[in-house]
């Protein structure tokens, strides 16, 4: 499998916020948003090639219980259900970040966040637990979050401020989350705390 990096931190965003985790970042993405803050992962050119045994082994070495693969978007690697089983027989719960355009594998935790890259659209085959949307100072909520999701993932859906105008874009989101009960105002906590 084709990854960019293997590192452990905590989860600073979503419902596993602030668990210690492992993060495996994927090497590709099929969208390019402009506020992409991981665009090493952009192209095919991968910092590791390795095989599904081998991720495995690397992560065992940390004393974790989450493990969350995210990109890129990792759900256009061919092998992730088979990474996502290796890792839940060791015993790991698995969340996968995605951007809601590709067919999302069973057995872990599914964060999608539509992008206005791919005009806020979920594929049929991507099911996610919950949504997380980034509010950028052109973020329309009413054309992003349909009524019918709202109802869906009523109390699961976040409104994550773009990180290189958190405080303002914070603000946009409060008044966002005000208006409709439903939404949450989410952190990116690692930010936050500058660590990686
Ligand atoms: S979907 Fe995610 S990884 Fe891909 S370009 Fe957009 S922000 Fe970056």
């Amino acid at each position: 499998m084709k990854l960019v990096e293997i590192f452990g931190s905590i989860q600073g965003e979503g419902i596993h916020l602030g668990m210690p985790c492992v993060f495996i970042r994927t090497q590709g993405c099929n969208l390019h948003c402009s506020f992409c803050d991981t665009k090493e992962s952009w192209g095919d050119q991968a910092k590791l090639d390795m095989s599904i045994p081998e991720i495995v082994e690397k992560v065992s070495q940390y004393n974790v219980q989450l493990v969350v693969i995210t990109g890129g978007e990792p759900c256009i690697q061919p092998m992730l259900q088979d990474l996502v089983d290796q890792l839940a027989i060791k015993g790991f719960s698995v969340a996968i970040e995605t951007n809601g355009t590709q067919e999302t594998p069973q057995g872990a935790w599914i964060t999608c966040s539509p992008k206005e890259d791919a005009d806020y659209k979920i594929s049929p085959y991507c099911k996610p637990n919950e949504l997380k949307y980034v509010v950028t100072s052109s973020f329309d909520a009413e054309k992003a979050i349909p009524s019918g999701l709202r109802k869906l993932y009523a109390g699961n859906i976040w409104l994550q401020p773009e990180g290189s105008d958190m405080v303002n874009m914070w603000k946009k989101c409060i008044e966002i989350a005000a208006a409709d009960p439903r939404l949450r105002v989410g952190v990116q906590l690692h930010k936050i705390m500058e660590v990686k």
